[in-house]
């Protein structure tokens, strides 16, 4: 592909054919037609298609996947990056991260979401969850970058009626923001962001807004013990039945952490159809002292995903390296080596993800969306290849990605991204003022 051509992909939505890529064990080719849908895909395609394709993507012998789905974000969080580490959870908020994002503006919050956009097409995500503040800002980075994204404000009421009726207002004008960039890539979330810090009230509020609006929920459920027992001194009850008596648990939640759910309260997630979204990086990083209890949600009916959590706690979005971790940290936790294979590691990151934020099949199939990603098989992580679904998650990182494609616009070719290099500078520009404001108030 000359220069010239190779731009010219980047420009907008083109007929595809991807030839030569191994998926689910077999050599084939992969049509995408004008409209982002995967036309075909099988050892005739390129016949068929040839003459249609603009453009053909010699997939070389790579291993041709889904998108990656992260379903736990807060994707701003980049510019704290590094910023803070190797604290308790409590200092660690009070005294480094919640006096920096008082400093944050709408402008913060666009490069830093523009500069994680562009990470995760990097490490092969082609949609995410994510909850934080001016998502507005967040909503135009994502719209620019290519990918998808469920979008939530984080509604704080701090148990007052007056900040409350402030997080609803702020909901109310994102689910209407969102609306209004009929985007069909972006979708709007409610976010209570947790039971500790959003009262009965908030919660009800919330579940009510995302009944009506039909749109998702994104919480985080007991991350830390120490939330558990509060809850119950509150109210008398454990996390999961007041979320539930507030109407937060339904097919439309994703609930992030989860790691302090006793077996009662996995069955109910079950039987509501809760996303559960395991952030293993994030709760080692922190030491919340348990993993969450996969084996129990899988079995009660819950849909297990996998979330990075946001760049202060991990500090990475690769979501290659969070298959990995969270597969050793099941079998690590849980004392049992079979727990989470990582045939089901993969899938996390994947097909359930995929179903947690309704974007597509999560698949690679006729009729999906094309969110896809080519993995090199040139490379020490993938030789030998007895089975890819291990060496993807045991061996590889996001830097074997070298394609990544979503709603069938090419967003990264051949390791190559647009505008990379000016995404980063003005991310690092922003962080730098950020800290710096921070430290002269
Ligand atoms: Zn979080």
């Amino acid at each position: 592909m000359t220069e010239h051509h190779m731009r010219e992909i980047f420009e907008k939505k083109h007929p595809l054919l991807i030839t030569n890529v191994l998926a689910d064990g077999m050599v084939v080719d992969i049509f995408v037609d004008e409209t982002g849908t995967i036309a075909g895909i099988g050892e005739k395609e390129r016949k068929k298609h040839k003459a249609e394709a603009e453009f053909v993507v010699d997939g070389d012998g790579a291993i041709a996947l889904p998108g990656l789905v992260n379903t736990h974000t807060h994707a701003a969080m980049t510019l704290l990056r590094g910023y803070a580490d190797d604290m308790i959870l409590q200092d660690w908020l009070t005294r480094k991260i919640w006096p920096l994002e008082a400093h944050l503006t709408a402008d913060d919050v666009y490069h830093g979401t523009r500069l994680a956009c562009m990470e995760m097409i990097r490490s092969g995500t082609t949609a995410f969850n994510d909850m934080y503040f001016f998502m507005d800002d967040a909503a135009r980075a994502v719209d620019q970058s290519g990918i998808r994204a469920v979008l939530s404000y984080g509604f704080i009421d701090l148990f007052t009626e007056e900040k409350r009726e402030k997080e609803c207002k702020a909901t109310e004008d994102l689910a209407a923001g969102i609306r209004k960039l009929d985007n069909p890539r972006i979708k709007a979330a409610a976010g209570p962001h947790a039971i500790y810090t959003v009262s009965r009230e908030g919660l009800q509020w919330c579940a009510e807004f995302a009944r009506e609006q039909k749109i998702g929920i994104h919480i985080h459920l007991s991350e830390t013990e120490g939330e558990v027992n509060e809850c119950i001194a509150r109210y008398g009850k454990r996390p999961g039945t007041l979320l539930d008596e507030c109407g937060v648990l339904t097919s439309r939640t994703v609930a992030a952490h989860c790691c302090w759910l006793d077996q009662a309260e996995c069955t109910l997630l079950g039987n509501r159809g809760v996303h559960a979204a395991h952030n293993p990086a994030s709760n080692m990083k922190l030491a919340t002292n348990r993993a969450m209890p996969c084996h129990w949600l899988s079995a009660a009916g819950a849909n297990i995903c996998l979330g990075t959590d946001g760049s202060a706690s991990n500090n990475s979005l690769d979501m290659f390296e969070e298959s990995k971790i969270a597969a050793l940290l099941q079998k690590f936790y849980w004392n049992n080596p079979t727990v989470l294979p990582a045939e089901e590691a993969l899938s996390m990151a994947t097909v359930n993800g995929a179903k947690a934020l309704g974007f597509g099949t999560g698949k690679l199939m006729a009729g999906a969306p094309a969110d896809i990603v080519l993995v090199t098989t040139h490379s020490a992580c993938n030789t030998p290849l007895h089975h890819a679904s291990s060496n993807l998650v045991y061996s590889c990182n996001g830097g074997a990605v070298e394609t990544t494609i979503c709603d069938g616009k090419v967003l990264m070719l051949e390791r190559e991204i647009p505008g990379e290099a000016e995404i980063r500078e003005r991310a690092s520009r922003a962080a730098r003022d950020l800290v710096h404001r921070a430290q002269s108030s």
